[in-house]
């Protein structure tokens, strides 16, 4: 039997069956967010085509890309051979426009820079191919905002940068002074922590398990290295203005697998 239920948007949904099966969904289901799930009896689990990890206690995590539409299938296999499918009917999500003066050099990067920026790439590459290795919910922590200070840009704008259409803002930045300090948003292992690349600055990489990750920009020292594991609320840096930046901040960024995830939605996940 196949059992669907049509939902639009939940922040708590629960589910609980006669033969001890449960499903808990906890976040909102809209473009750019990130919802944690724990199930009993679960044998597998689906968001379309994508087989989520499960771990050993039931705890998984999806989310929705910046520009995610339509409609989703969750799709539940009980150990018991029950199915259960829950269609996600995404609302629609309006972006702000934000045009920016930024020095020249960070839009259109000066020749002598390009190799840097090419090998910094790389390095990238590299690390986030190292990502999804946990299978554990390391984010059961819960999340916590990594710094103090005022949120200066919200998550997803258009940005116009010198009066060209550049990349969406896909993090959320926040404002405070230099010193201040970062703190990770919620348990991981730092997957790659560098200074002085050219857009980044200064910038920590955490794997929060099952593909989650979150990204801390612009920093003026870092307290952790690649490889570290780290706790929920233990300090990773300081605020700085690093790389491509023209005051004090942090950029904190948030991807399940590439889809780029608002960040504020961890903070409304409430373990
Ligand atoms: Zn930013």
């Amino acid at each position: 039997m196949i059992k669907t239920i049509l939902t639009i948007n939940f922040f708590w949904l629960f589910v609980v069956t006669t033969n001890g099966q449960s499903l808990k969904i906890i976040g909102k289901a809209e473009p750019g967010n990130v919802l944690v799930g724990i199930a009993d009896n679960a044998k597998s689990i689906f968001l379309n085509d994508i087989r989520l990890t499960v771990d050993n206690n039931g705890t998984f995590v999806f989310g929705f890309d910046r520009d995610a539409t339509g409609t989703h299938n969750l799709k539940v296999i009980y150990n018991d051979g029950k199915e259960e499918i829950k269609k996600i009917k995404l609302p629609k999500r309006k972006y702000q426009i934000q045009r920016l003066k930024i020095a020249s050099k960070y839009v259109t990067p000066p020749q002598e820079e390009l190799e840097r920026i090419e090998l910094e790439r790389e390095k990238m590459k590299e690390a986030r191919s190292e990502v999804g290795k946990i299978d554990s919910a390391l984010f059961i922590s819960g999340f916590i905002k990594p710094s103090e200070g005022r949120i200066s840009s919200v998550f997803g704008s258009q940005r116009i940068l010198n009066g060209v259409a550049g990349n969406p803002h896909n993090g959320i930045d926040i404002a405070a002074s230099e010193g201040t300090p970062v703190y990770a948003a919620s348990d991981g292992v730092v997957i790659i922590a560098e200074e002085d690349f050219y857009y980044n600055g200064n910038f920590v990489l955490l794997d929060h398990g099952q593909n989650l990750t979150s990204i801390y920009l612009h920093m003026s020292k870092l307290t952790v290295k690649t490889g570290d594991v780290v706790k929920k609320g233990q300090k990773i840096g300081e605020i700085g203005s690093t790389g491509r930046s023209t005051a004090p901040h942090l950029h904190w960024g948030v991807q399940w697998y590439k889809n780029r995830i608002d960040p504020m939605s961890l903070l409304n996940i409430k373990m």
